[in-house]
């Protein structure tokens, strides 16, 4: 039999009917499907998914993990939820973001590509300023918007996420 999987968006666009049956997603990316692919959502009837919120304790051991690889700032809140629902169904995670896929590398969480090859090595993350060059905290928060970290604040330029060597 097939392991379990998770899905995230860019599978449930992807992918086809079969591939995607008995999927674990998620409520909230519907939403998410209506925005960027509505006429998906109505194929999507047919491929027998298994749509679930995660429970607050799985929740809340994703966030810890978010954190303590430092990808958290990084993470949408559907890739927090996708995350925390491969760990509560023991599912791998199909997901084609990074820092998801660092996350579950760490934690022991098996993972799988939607269309891309997967990272090589272990990423670490640091939030830097483009303008002085200072480093900065590194957020616990998701940021409002996916990629918004805010501004430097010895010089107010806007900070970039980097890879760190
Ligand atoms: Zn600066």
């Amino acid at each position: 039999m097939a392991p379990i999987a998770v899905l995230d968006t860019a599978a449930l666009i992807a992918w086809p009917l079969e591939a995607m049956r008995g999927g674990i997603v998620l409520e909230s990316q519907k939403v998410e499907l209506g925005r960027v692919a509505p006429e998906r959502l109505l194929v999507l009837e047919a491929a027998d998914l298994k749509w679930h919120s995660p429970n607050d304790d799985s929740m809340g051991k994703a966030e810890e993990m978010a954190i303590g690889t430092g990808d958290m700032a990084g993470l949408s809140s559907i890739d927090l939820n996708l995350l925390a629902l491969a760990m509560e169904h023991e599912a791998t995670l199909f997901t084609d973001d990074y820092r998801l896929q660092n996350i579950c590398e760490k934690g022991g969480i098996p993972w799988a590509t939607v269309s891309t090859r997967g990272i090589s090595s272990i990423w670490s993350w640091e939030i830097r300023c483009p303008g002085c060059g200072a480093e900065q905290e590194i957020p616990s928060q998701t940021p409002v918007k996916k990629g918004d970290f805010g501004v430097c604040n010895a010089c107010g330029s806007p900070l970039r996420v980097k890879r760190k060597n």
